[in-house]
């Protein structure tokens, strides 16, 4: 009987690594990814201990390293200079850190280890997936290519297409709704005037807040090192921030009346007139499901749990998600059987009270970040001190960043997650090369 063939919808971070593990495993794989080439244009994110313990599990962690800019805390500044966050990862494991890193990075290592295992991948770049239906004993998938329709079967599908996953089953959409607020955010040239190793964020009230995040460098410039530069800002807005001259210097004294080394870091960046910094937009969506699969069909990463990014927590989450995916699928497997609902079982043991925990904390914390409710700002900035006094919150906060927290009582180990046990002859390696990550 012949290895089971999945279909992954998506080659984002939770698609490509749930394809490695898969296909190291033995699997064959098909990758479907709508874009024509794999370009991730993105703000640079911050994966967080549990997020490098799958990237160690994957075999890529030391790859990222080098590119990525190690980060060993968070400190929130209010704009009266008090640190209303001071969160450090020593304070939940004395070796950990987090790693601040640029999509295109991200994408370039997972990438990069795939095409150690391309006798098990298949590529189908430029295919959009419309559809699904389960059958008896496989899945019809329907999609497009330049305008051409087609469909394929599959022994199982997973569905990696993000936030606004139109695939997943709607009978286990419970929540699907966007954030009011979103961010705008730029990429340019390493801030040297703050701290490298800390993301720092920046807060008045509810209603303003500006991150800044050590983001490493590209493959195709390793020298220049970068830093991500969040601001915050209802949706309605986000087109038309910064449009003009007069609104970039209103901007600036925003930014210099509240924080004026930071202005005047910006103000340089600006005189660079051959490098202006090009801001973009990101928004949100809150997505809650019943549950994330049965039978042959799973959903996984943004399409399963997309959440406001105020913990930083979601690209750790789909790469959380690939491994309980790959944990599971060997659980239920037997010579080349797999048991569905065994593998269901295991995956939501695994998953679904971490994730409840994040999205309701995110839930909850999000408004006293962003929104103009004029008791959120002085409702956290009275609470968050007091909390930083007692100890034992002090390293529950640096446990829940770590994204190591399988619910308000029960934590995960790093060691668990990393460790991978390397079986032999079940892996066909060969080094053909995948798309290229810009
Ligand atoms: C501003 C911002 C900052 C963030 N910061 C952090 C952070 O610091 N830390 C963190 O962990 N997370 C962060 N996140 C969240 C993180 O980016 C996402 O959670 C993560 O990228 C989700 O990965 P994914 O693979 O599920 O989805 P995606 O990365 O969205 O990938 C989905 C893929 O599916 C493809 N696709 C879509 N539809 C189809 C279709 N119909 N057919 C075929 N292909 C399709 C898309 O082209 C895409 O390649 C941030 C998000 C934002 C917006």
């Amino acid at each position: 009987m012949k290895a089971p063939h999945f279909a992954i919808i998506g080659a984002g971070t939770a698609g490509l690594a749930t394809a490695i593990l898969l296909a190291r495993e033995g699997h064959q794989v098909t990758i479907f990814e709508h874009v024509d080439e794999l370009s991730p244009v993105g703000a640079g994110l911050l994966l967080q201990p549990a997020g490098l313990a799958v990237f160690e599990h994957l075999g890529v962690l030391d790859q990222a390293l080098k590119l990525g800019a190690k980060v060993t805390g968070l400190e929130g500044q209010l704009a009266d200079k008090r640190l209303l966050v001071n969160s450090h990862y020593h304070q939940a494991e004395a070796h950990h850190f987090g790693l601040g890193i640029h999509r295109a990075t991200l994408c370039h290592v997972l990438t990069e280890k795939l095409a150690e295992y391309s006798s098990h991948v298949t590529w189908r770049m430029g295919h959009r997936i419309d559809g699904l239906e389960e059958l008896q004993s496989e899945v019809r998938i329907f999609g497009s290519c330049k305008y051409q329709f087609f469909d394929d079967c599959f022994d199982a599908v997973l569905i990696a297409n993000g936030a606004r996953s139109q695939l997943r089953p709607k009978a286990w959409v419970k929540i699907d709704q966007p954030y009011p607020w979103g961010a705008a955010w730029t990429i340019v040239p390493e801030c040297l005037s703050l701290n490298p190793e800390i993301l720092h964020q920046f807060y008045d009230r509810s209603n303003i807040m500006m991150g800044i995040l050590p983001t490493g460098a590209i493959p195709a410039a390793p020298q220049q090192r970068l830093s991500s530069v969040f601001w915050s800002l209802p949706t309605s807005q986000l087109q038309s921030f910064l449009k003009d001259e007069s609104a970039k210097q209103q901007w600036l004294k925003q930014v210099s009346d509240r924080w004026p080394d930071v202005a005047e870091w910006f103000s340089q960046l600006l005189l660079d007139q051959q490098n202006q910094p090009q801001w973009l937009s990101a928004q949100y969506r809150d997505v809650v499901m019943s549950k994330f699969g049965q039978g042959r069909i799973g959903v996984i990463g943004d399409a399963a749990h997309a959440m406001s990014p105020q913990l930083g927590q979601g690209a750790n989450m789909a790469l959380l998600d690939a491994w309980a995916f790959s944990q599971s699928l060997s659980l239920a497997r037997k010579n080349q059987q797999i048991d569905w609902s065994i593998l269901w079982q295991h995956y939501h043991q695994h998953r679904r009270s971490s994730t409840q925990f994040y999205q309701f904390l995110s839930r909850l914390l999000t408004p006293l970040y962003q929104s103009n409710h004029w008791w959120a700002g002085s409702l956290r900035d009275l609470i968050f001190p007091w909390m930083y006094q007692i100890p034992y919150f002090r390293k529950e906060m640096a446990i829940t960043i770590s994204g190591l927290k399988k619910g308000p009582l029960q934590q995960m180990s790093y060691q668990q997650i990393a460790e991978y046990q390397h079986h032999e002859n079940r892996l066909i390696t060969n080094n053909q090369s995948l798309p290229e990550c810009e």
